[in-house]
């Protein structure tokens, strides 16, 4: 019977490990230094270099690979774990080499790439010495893979790559773009010709433009015309990794919330003692472990099977885990009164990226569907005008199970009469 929600002593020491080193340094180092990760101040540099040492020396740096690839190969639920504290703290993941959009990057190549490409890129990748970014939307459409137009043509020994793409997350800081065509995915360095950022679009998230750029045959990833697989892959990654962090930002808006009730009197008592503040707190307890339970069970049947397997899954984590972040902020910044209006506390951003959760990696409609389509194969249409749970006919079925009975001993069957006339009669 392995149906085990414990920890094991020598990971518990690990997470321990990884909630005290994120509290008491991450945190404070990113306060002071914001995205020092990807400053290339030889100062800061050398900063960042010496924390994320004490990550390598523990056995925790690239917390989603394989071991052949560099990672620890916790699998999926070991990282829950992890990222479920890591979610906490905004800098944390780049501290564990686990930052996305790199991560998903970096799954990819260690999927498809070939050996040359491994080392030209995910080596690198994994050792912070160069960054990349994920090019797939468009401007004329995101959910819909059918709308992307960006198209890779062969001329010779060369793809030659045209298209425009939008909300690259990362893009103007990367060294390379993973580019999702119609002809296959591409790897494109930044500065290749041709490559050029639209100015005016979002900050974080580049809008380029790819005017005839020319890359060698080798900067092709996987088959050709195997994007849509790719991408899927990637994405289904990603997911999970975002639910798991997402649970941390739960835990910090519901301790928040905790910490505020405990702390704050109105109307003569401690507001914890008011029930609807109560209901507050119980209902964010549940939705939070609901959720938690959701994501650690996909994890482990990840682990137990593949991600593919887990898909319909994975989609219902990625639509509930922006569900619940968006329930339990709103309630910790109620609670909070004035001040959770401001952005003096993390909950005004928690409570903006929950919307941002429900269109990123997929909009959630298009998860519901998904999720809708794969449980309904499970399932099938009644026969006939009624519906299997139809009492009148369940009853009559099971009365047919008695008869042999009721033909030995008619009082058993004349008590059955009367239950099922009294039951005839009060069902109407
Ligand atoms: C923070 C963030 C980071 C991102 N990073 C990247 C990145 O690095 N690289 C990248 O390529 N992209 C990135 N994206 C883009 C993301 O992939 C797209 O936003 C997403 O796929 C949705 O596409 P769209 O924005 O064009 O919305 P649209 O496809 O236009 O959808 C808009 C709305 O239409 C409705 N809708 C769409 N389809 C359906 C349906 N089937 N049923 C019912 N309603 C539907 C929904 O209400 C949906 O919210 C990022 C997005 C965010 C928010």
């Amino acid at each position: 019977m392995a149906w085990d929600f414990s920890t094991e002593p020598e990971f518990q020491e690990q997470l321990d490990w990884v909630e005290r080193f994120c509290r008491e340094e991450v945190e404070p180092f990113d306060l002071v230094f914001p995205a020092a990760v990807r400053s290339k101040d030889p100062k800061i540099r050398a900063l960042v270099q010496g924390l994320q040492q004490q990550v390598k020396d523990r056995g925790l740096w690239a917390l989603f690979l394989d071991e052949e690839l560099g990672g620890p190969g916790f699998g999926q639920l070991k990282l829950a774990l992890i990222n479920e504290i890591l979610g906490r703290y905004p800098a944390a993941p780049g501290f564990f080499g686990t930052a996305a959009p790199d991560t998903g990057n970096m799954e990819l190549l260690a999927m498809y790439g070939t050996p040359e490409q491994k080392e030209r890129w995910l080596y690198p990748l994994m050792n912070q010495e160069i960054w990349s970014a994920y090019s797939m939307t468009e401007p004329q459409g995101g959910s819909d893979p059918n709308l992307f137009k960006t198209n890779a043509i062969r001329d010779g020994e060369e793809w030659v790559i045209n298209g425009e793409k939008w909300f690259t997350s990362a893009g103007r800081y990367a060294d390379i773009l993973f580019v999702m065509t119609t002809s296959g995915m591409f790897v494109v360095p930044k500065d290749a010709p041709g490559v050029e950022f639209v100015e005016g679009g979002p900050r974080s998230h580049s809008h380029i433009r790819y005017n005839d750029v020319r890359v060698p045959l080798d900067h092709l990833l996987g088959p050709e015309d195997g994007a849509k697989v790719l991408a899927q892959r990637r994405l289904g990654g990603g997911r999970i990794h975002h639910a798991m962090r997402s649970i941390a930002q739960c835990k910090l808006a519901f301790d928040m919330m905790c910490e505020r009730a405990l702390s704050r009197e109105a109307h003569g008592k401690v507001i914890a003692e008011h029930q609807m503040v109560q209901e507050a707190i119980a209902d964010s307890y549940a939705d939070i472990n609901m959720l938690r339970l959701l994501v650690l069970w996909t994890a482990w049947t990840i682990d137990n099977s593949s991600t593919q397997q887990a898909r319909t899954q994975i989609a219902a984590c990625k639509y509930t885990c922006a569900k619940v972040l968006k329930d339990v902020s709103y309630r910790a910044i109620h609670i909070y009164g004035s001040l959770g209006t401001t952005d003096l506390t993390p909950l005004q951003a928690m409570w903006a990226g929950a919307p941002t959760m429900s269109v990123m990696d997929g909009v959630d409609e298009v998860h519901k569907v998904t999720v809708a389509r794969n449980v309904l194969k499970d399932h099938r249409p009644h026969e006939g005008l009624w519906p299997t749970e139809y009492y009148p006919h369940k009853r009559e079925a099971a009365r047919k199970k008695f008869e042999a009975l009721f033909a030995e001993d008619p009082e058993l069957e004349r008590y059955a009469d009367g239950i099922a006339k009294y039951m005839a009669n009060r069902n109407r």
